[in-house]
């Protein structure tokens, strides 16, 4: 997760919660991607510093724990970026210009220029994956063809060395994509998100300014599902029944609305605690990062190790 902003409820269903699951099944690694920050960051590098221990708040508060996992940030691990230029050496630049999202990025963030560091970002995370020798990496759907290059480049290193990294899977977050404020996707760029560091009254406040059905105009019109972005809330939570009155005719947007804003307090609550419990002692965020780096750094010197033994480099 990159450093770009405070996690939401978003990152929180599509991912955070999935990986809390995952801790228990699996040898875990888990971090904040700081040098992926700088690929559109690179010149507001004061926003990553700020929003690195946040972020690594927001995983501990989702309920990620440093006992069962490895939490730590990318640039306390140097074996990522010399990973990243090793493998930068066997990646085709063809297969970083048919990625997808390259051009996507490149004309959403109209950033002067595009980086060498921009399109290099797939083997840089190809370098995060591969260093755990990582059997399975949780992912989106939107994540999908990134995870694809990885593959292919760990293929193209064990096929030109010898055969030294797993083929790693997608597990992929079944999670539906969590709608914003605005009906659009749940996103910090689009200013339409619920954040887990918000307060139970700011996250009353932003339901009651969500985006609802058009044609309702009075309380007691019959309100539809379409368009709605509190129906599609309340039907990711799996209460789509709270929003029967309000099709009925029977109850008002700002009814249904506050149904919704206690759903989510009560499912925030806990997340809150524990949010507020980390944020008042940044030391001890500091320290599970340090201890998550140690393990995470025992892993990746091996890998590379390896690395530069089958490349001659030794
Ligand atoms: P943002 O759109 O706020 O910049 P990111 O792209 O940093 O969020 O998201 C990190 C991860 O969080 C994504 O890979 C995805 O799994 C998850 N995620 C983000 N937004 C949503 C959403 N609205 N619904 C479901 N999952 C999301």
């Amino acid at each position: 997760m990159q450093p770009t902003g405070m996690l939401h409820l978003g990152n929180l269903e599509g991912a955070l919660a999935n990986w809390v699951r995952l801790q228990d099944e699996y040898e875990a690694y888990f971090f904040v991607a700081d040098w992926h920050a700088l690929t559109t960051l690179y010149n507001r590098t004061e926003l990553i510093k700020e929003y690195k221990r946040e972020v690594a708040i927001d995983f501990l508060a989702a309920g990620l724990d440093p006992e069962k996992c490895a939490i730590f940030v990318q640039s306390d691990i140097k074996e990522h970026a010399e990973l990243h230029l090793l493998l930068s050496m066997v990646t085709p630049i063809s297969w970083l210009e048919r990625v997808p999202t390259f051009k996507e990025k490149q004309e959403q963030l109209k950033l002067e220029a595009i980086s060498y560091g921009l399109m290099g970002y797939p083997v840089l995370q190809a370098a995060d994956i591969l260093a755990y020798k990582a059997d399975v990496v949780p992912v989106g759907r939107d994540q999908l063809p990134h995870l694809e290059l990885s593959r292919e480049i760990g293929r193209r290193f064990n096929y030109l060395y010898k055969p030294t990294f797993p083929d790693c899977k997608a597990l992929l977050t079944e999670y539906a994509e969590v709608p914003g404020l605005d009906g659009r996707k749940m996103s910090k760029s689009y200013d339409n998100a619920i954040y887990l560091a918000d307060s139970p009254e700011e996250t009353t406040a932003k339901v009651r300014a969500m985006y609802t059905d058009p044609t309702k105009v009075h309380r007691h019109d019959k309100g539809h599902r379409e368009g709605c972005a509190v129906y599609e809330m309340l039907k990711l939570y799996g209460r789509a029944d709270l929003h029967e009155d309000c099709e009925q005719g029977i109850i008002g947007c700002v009814d249904t609305k506050l149904r919704l804003a206690e759903l989510l307090n009560e499912r925030l609550a806990p997340i809150r605690e524990r949010r507020a419990r980390y944020a008042a002692d940044p030391r001890l965020v500091d320290e599970i990062l340090a201890v998550g780096a140690e393990k995470a750094r025992k892993v990746a010197r091996e890998t590379l190790v390896e690395v530069r033994q089958v490349m001659n480099l030794r």
